[in-house]
């Protein structure tokens, strides 16, 4: 396991899932029900941008500092504020020293009849991901093979919740791992909420997983994809989410909200996607 997060915490994709993350928990809260937000591959929840390895990629620039930076239109500023007010709640005089990842992004959205699991499988990053929560009694944290989670964590006793699974593609076969991932976990809460995370890198392997997906069987998937240059076959260039029983206003919100983060955080050749790929 070589991945670390801290390298890429706030980058353009990190900006992209975690909007889309907190539409949906703002969604999941119209109700007054409890849910549940499972974080499959949590990482430890929030990154120093001062470390010696934030600041060596220098990512998290191009995509939250550039968005905290941006005038955004009205319409788009409202869905990203739930997102952004937990972002800015690491900041000083508008620079965020810190950027929160998915669990404490997810913590900051609960109400105190929501719930948290964050699972993580690295030794050094679970143990700081847990210290994290310590005494939380809304937050469980689990030492934890994530690909796992389908058949020992779902369905969670809440009825609602959202699932995000988001590997670190540092190994072969993650697609397909996700692909198997989201028909074990369909099978097993056949209404919950799920988000997958990709990369877009190789065009032939996401083309690949798409149409894969589109005849799998699993009804109701959305595929969004959003790049920040200009698309280059085997370079990084941005990513793909592909939300199970997407809320019914995430389609409109993703119209309003890709645009924007196009605009904020683009350069030549950005551009999004968003597409039905399998019918409710
Ligand atoms: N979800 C986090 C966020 O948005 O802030 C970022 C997660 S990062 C992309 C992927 C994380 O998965 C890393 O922290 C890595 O250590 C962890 N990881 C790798 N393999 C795993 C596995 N099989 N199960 C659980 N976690 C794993």
């Amino acid at each position: 396991m070589n991945y670390r997060h801290i390298y890429h915490a706030g980058n353009i994709a990190d900006v992209f899932k975690h909007a889309v993350l907190a539409r949906i928990v703002e969604y999941l809260k119209r109700k007054d029900t409890g849910f549940r937000v499972i974080d499959t591959h949590a990482g430890t929840g929030l990154y120093d941008l001062s470390s010696s390895e934030a600041q060596k990629t220098g990512e998290w620039r191009e995509g939250i500092g550039k968005l905290l930076a941006a005038e955004l239109p009205d319409p788009a500023a409202a869905l990203l504020k739930p997102y952004l007010d937990v972002v800015r709640a690491h900041c000083t005089e508008g620079v965020p020293l810190a950027y929160p990842g998915s669990p404490l992004l997810a913590r900051g959205l609960l109400r105190k009849q929501d719930r948290l699991t964050a699972c993580e499988l690295h030794p050094q990053d679970f143990a700081t991901l847990a210290e994290r929560f310590t005494g939380d009694w809304q937050a469980k944290t689990l030492h934890l093979d994530g690909w796992l989670v389908p058949g020992s964590q779902l369905p969670p006793k809440e009825k609602r919740g959202v699932v995000l699974i988001d590997p670190p593609f540092e190994i072969e076969g993650e697609f397909l791992r996700l692909e198997q991932a989201l028909q074990k976990a369909t099978g097993r809460w056949p209404g919950g909420i799920f988000i997958l995370w990709y990369p877009l890198k190789n065009t032939a392997q996401v083309e690949d997983f798409l149409q894969n997906l589109a005849k799998s069987g699993i009804s109701d998937l959305v595929n969004a994809q959003m790049w920040a240059r200009e698309p280059m076959d085997g370079m990084f260039h941005g990513s793909g989410l592909i939300i199970r029983n997407p809320p019914f206003v995430l389609r409109p919100e993703l119209k309003t909200i890709l645009p924007a983060l196009v605009e904020a955080l683009g350069m030549q050749g950005a551009g999004w996607r968003l597409e039905t790929l399998t019918a409710e």
